[in-house]
């Protein structure tokens, strides 16, 4: 398989499963896991290819880190102030068209961009003490 193929191809794959926005680091990390030891420079050089093309959607947190992800409707993201686990939460639509609704009508909205923070499921609950 051409050099490039099998990285698209593994990268799809990977955040397929994942489900969640990825680091460049987290996925140079899988993808060593599995036996692909690429550098994150080409890693990061494919995951541009993609969102170019649509494949592939880039989020910039307020860690000031890019994640990667797969396109999917519309959500927003959850990050947890305990394991730093980045989720995507499905909502109502409606918060984003009503928020678009009430901002001044002389920007043009092209995305909103939601990221929360708080205690996900998976730590509340937890006694961390
Ligand atoms: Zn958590
Ligand atoms: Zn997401």
């Amino acid at each position: 398989m051409p050099y490039q193929t099998e990285l698209k191809k593994a990268l799809m794959e990977y955040l397929n499963e994942a489900d969640k926005p990825c680091s460049v680091q987290e996925i140079e990390e899988a993808l060593a896991a599995i036996g692909i030891t690429k550098n994150k420079t080409s890693i990061y050089r494919q995951l541009e290819a993609l969102e170019r093309v649509g494949k592939v959607t880039k989020t910039t947190f307020s860690d000031s880190i890019s994640r990667y992800e797969k396109p999917k409707e519309e959500h927003v993201h959850f990050k947890c102030v305990l394991c730093d686990g980045i989720s995507c939460v499905h909502m109502n639509p409606v918060v984003t068209k009503e928020l678009a609704g009430v901002f001044p009508e002389d920007y043009s909205i092209c995305a909103i961009n939601i990221e929360l923070s708080g205690v996900c499921p998976g730590c509340t609950g937890h006694d961390k003490d």
